[in-house]
């Protein structure tokens, strides 16, 4: 069966001296067991000095976002190298902040979601639909517009080594989680998406669901036959929050 993935997307939060203490938190709380694992993905700055604390742990980090070019005059930019090159193991492409508030479209971040992996970087491509798509009843083919572009470009087998993220946007940072039930189809249609193109990378491909996940609802959701996992906000940022959600991993 496919392991559990809890990933902090931790925004533009933190400090040197509040990221140490996180960090150092996460470590110390890992719950036993296995078929899980854990990810923190803290701002560009920090990235070095996150992944260098959690050497040698069972925490893994990540970026948050990434450049679709090698190198060259893209001034404020992150290679997909560098990031490969400071000891990233995956890097979130498409999250609605960055759809939303820096105009990325969907064949942008499919070229995020291809440079990533050729730099052997794992993208997390999240999709999502909003509060208004879902209640005009567009919600399939907001997420297959959204996830076509990346299998077009990249093609199916480029999942084999991504991991995808559905997170309704009306349950970003609101409060307001989808009920298992709601994210559970959501997930089953994602999954046979791929399906309809590989059966055999849809049944290994992680899925994570992102959208107001805490220690209280982290059980009922991870407990869905097609959640694979958490993108995690607001209880990213504080190890206690963050790791009930482990715990709960742990168990489902
Ligand atoms: C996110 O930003 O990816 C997210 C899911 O945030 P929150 O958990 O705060 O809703």
């Amino acid at each position: 069966m496919r392991d559990i993935l809890v990933a902090g997307n931790w925004k533009m939060n933190g400090s040197s001296a509040a990221n140490a203490e996180l960090v150092a938190g996460i470590v110390a709380g890992v719950p036993k067991g296995s078929g899980f694992s854990l990810l923190v993905c803290p701002p560009f700055p920090y990235l070095a000095a996150v992944v260098a604390q959690a050497d040698g742990s069972a925490v893994k980090v990540g970026a948050q976002n990434v450049s679709e070019h090698k190198k060259g005059a893209f001034t404020g930019e992150v290679a997909p190298g560098m990031l490969g090159d400071l000891g990233c193991d995956y890097v979130i492409v498409g999250h609605s902040e960055r759809r939303a508030l820096y105009g990325e479209t969907s064949e942008h971040v499919a070229a995020k979601f291809q440079a990533a992996l050729a730099a052997g970087v794992t993208p997390i491509l999240c999709v999502g639909e909003s509060l208004e798509e879902r209640e005009a009843g567009t919600t399939q083919s907001v997420i297959d517009e959204q996830l076509d572009a990346v299998l077009d470009t990249a093609g199916v087998g480029a999942f084999a080594a991504a991991v995808i993220a559905y997170e309704p946007v009306w349950a970003i940072g609101t409060g307001m989680t989808a009920t298992p039930e709601q994210a559970q189809d959501v997930h089953a249609h994602i999954r046979a998406r791929v399906a309809e193109q590989s059966a055999e990378i849809a049944a290994k491909v992680q899925i994570l669901y992102g959208g107001s996940m805490k220690g209280e609802n982290a059980a009922g959701l991870l407990t869905q036959p097609d959640i694979d996992g958490g993108l995690i906000g607001g209880a990213s940022l504080k190890a206690e929050d963050f790791l009930a959600i482990a715990e709960a991993a742990a168990q489902a």
